[in-house]
């Protein structure tokens, strides 16, 4: 049996649709009310899913009625209001229906010629997106899955673009005897800078670390010498404190020695759109690239990153690809761009997210997400825990004393499932770790989460079977 020969399968996508249609719905209904955590038992009954390559065809209302009685229970509940992990924001109500029309649409937007649509919509984001963060409006860029390859392909690009000023063409003679570059970074990197650095061939132990004050800013005062074969990689919001790196310093001294300024910027270049926080993120223009992601703040919905660069000949003569099928293009085309090819339309759902927010929506949505981040503070404060970091944005960094009880008060928040967070480790003090990202989130779940992150710490404090 094979049920796509089948004719009668064509009709029936519009019932699959409905039927997909209304899980989701259900499922967007209950998850501001669930545990936020999958239960145990949800993650028991992903063995339901284990079976041997299948032999034969399965009907597709089965398969969705498998997915939705398995996998929906052991989703995590990103886009509820109770989710503060990592740094994952959730998807606004425009990004996620415009994702199903798009998903109908099932576009390759590797070139305009494949769907002009969704390269026009990519051209417009690009705009719209250097005019929301404040970056000169002539720089050009991609979309591509996450910031950890948005920052891949600035370094990429800007490597090419330091080696041609000192007559050597990598994509053509490779890294192998090219003329050194020195890479500087903050002590308080994120991680995906280093492992993006070692994909391009820079290599981890050759990077040079300076001193970050007690916030993660990099100190501009420990910045060794620069060339014009440096790239110096800052970061515009840490993930752990939500500190922005002196940025107008660092740009200007980089400057005066023509060395390339990269920013990491996944989340706190967006503060950008509120007067409130547009203060943290001056001097973040005069940088040479970026990286960002829309499905953090923004809550564009997964996945899209964003690279920009001032110089776009530098991603095109990087990342640009010939072959005898493809036309070099009059207009942008999205691939020549971003290391990959083939690639969903990103461009659809930020559009949506964008144009529903517009600037006052993205503004109000980064605003009260601060807020809610200074009302975890202020409340763990008030009940004796400590918060580790000054509270910029939307991060928040709590220690319930000990190491072993601070994960352990972890460990319990996720199991009891009001809320979920995770923990990291700052500055060699272990924290538990409250992002605030999703437009979702109320002042009343930060209240019910609140209650319970507290409860669940007095709790593990007053029983010594916690350490
Ligand atoms: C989240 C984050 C990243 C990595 O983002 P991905 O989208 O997961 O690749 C990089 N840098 C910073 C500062 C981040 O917060």
């Amino acid at each position: 049996m094979c049920a796509l020969s089948d004719e009668s399968a064509i009709p029936r996508i519009g019932e699959l649709l409905s039927f997909a249609a209304e899980k989701a719905t259900r499922y967007a209904d209950q998850v501001r009310d669930r545990r936020v955590g999958p239960a145990s038992a949800a993650l028991a009954a992903l063995s339901g899913f284990h079976e041997p390559f299948p032999e034969v065809s399965c009907d597709p209302a089965e398969v969705l009625k498998q997915l939705d009685a398995i996998g929906s229970p052991a989703t995590t509940g990103m886009t509820g209001g109770r989710y503060f992990g990592f740094v994952n924001g959730g998807i606004v109500p425009a990004a996620l229906a415009a994702s199903w029309m798009a998903d109908a649409w099932n576009q390759n937007a590797a070139l305009r010629s494949m769907s002009p649509v969704a390269a026009e919509l990519e051209d417009i984001v690009l705009q719209w997106i250097c005019d929301a963060l404040g970056l000169p409006s002539d720089c050009e860029g991609g979309l591509v899955t996450c910031a950890t390859m948005a920052n891949f392909t600035a370094l990429v690009a800007a490597r090419h673009a330091l080696l041609v000023q000192a007559g050597w063409h990598v994509n053509e003679d490779g890294m192998f005897g090219a003329p050194p570059i020195e890479v500087v970074v903050g002590a308080e990197v994120h991680a995906s800078i280093l492992k993006a650095l070692s994909m391009a061939g820079f290599g981890r132990k050759r990077v040079t670390m300076v001193d970050a004050d007690s916030q993660g800013r990099m100190r501009s005062d420990r910045l060794p010498r620069l060339t014009k074969r440096t790239i110096v990689c800052i970061q515009a919001g840490n993930v752990n404190t939500g500190a922005f790196d002196p940025a107008k310093e660092i740009c200007a001294a980089a400057k005066e020695q023509g060395a390339w300024v990269h920013v990491d910027g996944a989340f706190g270049l967006w503060a950008h759109v509120s007067p409130k926080f547009e203060h943290l993120t001056r001097g973040f223009e005069n940088a040479d690239s970026w990286a960002t992601d829309t499905h953090k703040w923004p809550n564009a919905g997964y996945d899209c990153g964003v690279v920009l660069l001032r110089d776009g000949d530098a991603l095109r003569a990087s990342l640009g690809m010939t072959a005898a099928y493809l036309e070099p293009g009059a207009r942008r085309e999205p691939m020549y761009h971003t290391p990959d090819a083939s690639r969903r339309a990103r461009g659809v759902e930020l559009w949506a997210t964008l144009k529903s927010l517009g600037r006052a929506g993205l503004c109000e949505l980064i605003a009260r997400t601060c807020t809610h981040a200074q009302r975890f503070a202020s409340g763990l404060r008030n009940a004796g825990f400590e918060v580790l970091n000054e509270v910029v944005i939307n991060q928040v960094l709590v220690s319930f004393g000990a190491p072993e009880v601070t994960r352990e008060v972890i460990r319990r928040v996720q199991e009891e499932g009001t809320c979920w967070c995770g923990g990291t480790v700052w500055q060699g003090k272990t924290a538990m770790r409250i992002s605030v990202s999703s437009w979702a989130t109320t002042a009343a779940d930060v209240e019910r989460s609140l209650e319970a992150i507290i409860r669940v710490a007095r709790d593990c404090q007053s029983v010594s079977s916690c350490a």
